[in-house]
């Protein structure tokens, strides 16, 4: 078994984030398994090293150890942009100059719900066919969106988590209808979430992704993309969310929860644990 944490470095850890480490720390290591870890820093305006310098620490102080090497997205765009070329060659990808309230625009016919998908908004399709590529026109630095519809088929994946639990199926339909054409490439960026996430897993050898209940959704394009580049498929467990005393969950940068305070306040590692109930 090989589990991985994949922190942005944008901000301090918090419980949240402890739980989700541990987790898949903690099942690596009763399986006999590896735990990695991954700095997921493509996002150059956010991330900071001395964040990534900071998530070590925390980690190291509430007692994980890692595997070496630490992958860093940013050491990677090269990987990312081979990828995108080889769809953009077979036509899978497409320009889009939306903005995000040209979607909502053109979205907002008033008779119907507009489908929402883990993106946001359905896209309307509005540069499919205006951003399509060009005989021999090699990858632009643009914002490249998926033609979902080319790639999508029926597929399926294991989920060992407590909401979902057992085996999950993705229709084609789904895909196409409630998550659409979702971006592969942010033009600041060069890359997507989801496009580095489903690559680095597998450079990684992930066998079973831990993560928070708040990707499940995500889930349905990271096996989609998995399927349409013939990578392995792993199992993946959606744990659930630390939550504020109000039932809130943590947000991405709840600093009032971040390790670090608890720590200058003097708190052990074993109280963090207890905390979350772990
Ligand atoms: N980097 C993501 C985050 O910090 C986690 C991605 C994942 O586990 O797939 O929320």
């Amino acid at each position: 078994m090989i589990t991985r944490f994949a922190p942005s470095p944008t901000g301090p850890l918090h419980l949240g984030h402890a739980y989700s480490a541990i987790r898949a720390h903690d099942m690596a290591r009763a399986a006999g398994g590896r735990f990695l870890l991954r700095i997921e820093d493509i996002d150059r305006a956010r991330a900071k090293p001395e964040w990534e310098a900071r998530i070590y620490d925390d980690l190291r102080w509430l007692g994980l150890t890692w595997e070496g090497p630490v992958m860093r997205q940013s050491e990677r765009l090269n990987i990312y942009r081979q990828t995108l070329a080889a769809l953009w060659e077979q036509d899978l990808l497409y320009r889009c100059s939306c903005t995000r309230r040209d979607i909502e625009a053109a979205v907002s016919a008033p008779q119907e719900g507009v489908p929402r998908g883990p993106d946001g908004v359905v896209y309307p399709g509005t540069c499919r066919t205006s951003g399509a590529r060009r005989p021999g026109e090699p990858l632009p630095d643009a914002a490249l969106r998926l033609y979902m519809d080319r790639i999508a088929t029926d597929c399926h994946f294991d989920e060992t988590g407590e909401a979902h639990r057992g085996r999950q199926t993705i229709t084609r339909d789904h895909m196409i209808r409630e998550v659409g054409d979702v971006v592969l490439a942010r033009r600041d960026m060069g890359t997507s979430y989801h496009l580095s996430v489903v690559l680095d897993d597998a450079a990684q050898g992930v066998t079973h992704v831990v993560r928070g209940e708040d990707l499940f959704e995500a889930t349905a394009i990271h096996v989609t993309l998995q399927n349409a580049l013939h990578l392995p498929v792993p199992v993946y467990h959606h744990h659930r969310l630390i939550r504020d005393e109000n039932g809130k969950r943590l947000a991405k940068r709840d600093d009032a929860r971040a390790i670090a305070l608890y720590r200058a306040e003097g708190a052990t590692s074993a109280d963090i644990r207890r905390m979350i109930g772990l």
